[in-house]
């Protein structure tokens, strides 16, 4: 079994060793996330020459919360040194980069939840086939340029995905009473405090601003639920399945939130 928090750390973003992808990349639209429109493969005005953000001490007073919010999971990093073997490429123009970077990323993102999987001791009897797709994933991860852009992200995602929520079933399933399964519900702006949350099946629910302050949300499924401004102050979370940074920091926590192993409170949840 790995260890996950060794695991997730290589998982991590090291912009060092990365070109500012992101902030060329995706295109984004003005809105409470970005200040600004900027179409894709298009560097942000704020990118500076040494591929440095040149507000970043102050991106949401800025009007850029949305970028303290990505995480890459180590894409950029990977395209860069790995995909494209280092120096030598205007990183801010090559659109082969950008795809590149497009399919590393959610090739990463799924490496953060197998790797999850594989460290939950009630999947046991699924670990081989999830060590399996782990292993098929990070080899592509390391790839060519040519591989990557032949790759069908969708179908690993797809197959990945299936087996993720046959784990989810697998963990939550000695646990009694647990919640109810509210995949992919409307819970905009719910007050969930009294809920039973505890084992539940959040996946693919919409949370944006719900409250959830005190909430059990021990093996509670998060896979791709959406917490951006959901109040988790005080709710403890250590637990949690398949909880990504950007859902972290997508959400309004404090000092009294508990997260897994591997994942830290964001700078912007400390008082001011
Ligand atoms: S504001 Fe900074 S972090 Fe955000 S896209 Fe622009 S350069 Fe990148």
């Amino acid at each position: 079994m790995p260890d996950t928090v060794d695991a997730r750390a290589r998982l991590r973003a090291d912009c060092a060793r990365c070109a500012g992808l992101c902030c060329v990349a995706p295109a984004f639209a003005a809105s409470a996330d970005f200040a600004i429109d900027k179409p894709a493969g298009q560097a942000c005005p704020h990118l500076q020459p040494d591929s440095r953000c040149g507000i970043h001490a102050d991106l949401r007073e800025r009007g850029f919360p949305g970028c303290t919010v990505f995480d890459c999971f180590g894409a950029g990093q990977q395209t860069v040194q790995v995909t494209f073997g280092g120096g030598g490429r205007d990183w801010h123009a090559d659109p082969a980069v950008f795809a590149a970077f497009g399919v590393q990323r959610l090739l990463h993102e799924l490496l953060w939840y197998l790797t999850e999987a594989l460290a939950l001791p009630a999947a046991a009897p699924l670990h081989p086939e999830v060590a399996a797709a782990r292993d098929r994933v990070e080899r592509l991860t390391a790839a060519g340029a040519g591989e990557l852009a032949a790759a069908d992200p969708a179908l690993l995602q797809g197959e990945a995905g299936a087996l993720l929520l046959s784990v989810s079933e697998l963990a939550r399933s000695g646990v009694r009473p647990r919640g109810r399964d509210r995949r992919n519900a409307d819970l905009v702006g719910a007050d969930l405090r009294r809920r039973r949350l505890r084992a539940a099946s959040l996946r693919g629910a919409h949370l944006i601003g719900a409250d959830l302050r005190g909430a059990d949300l021990h093996l509670t499924d998060l896979l791709g639920a959406d917490l951006r401004a959901a109040d988790v102050r005080g709710a403890d979370l250590s637990g949690a399945l398949f909880l990504t940074r950007r859902q972290v920091a997508g959400a309004v926590g404090d000092a009294a939130t508990l997260l897994p192993a591997g994942l830290e409170h964001p700078p912007h949840w400390r008082p001011r």
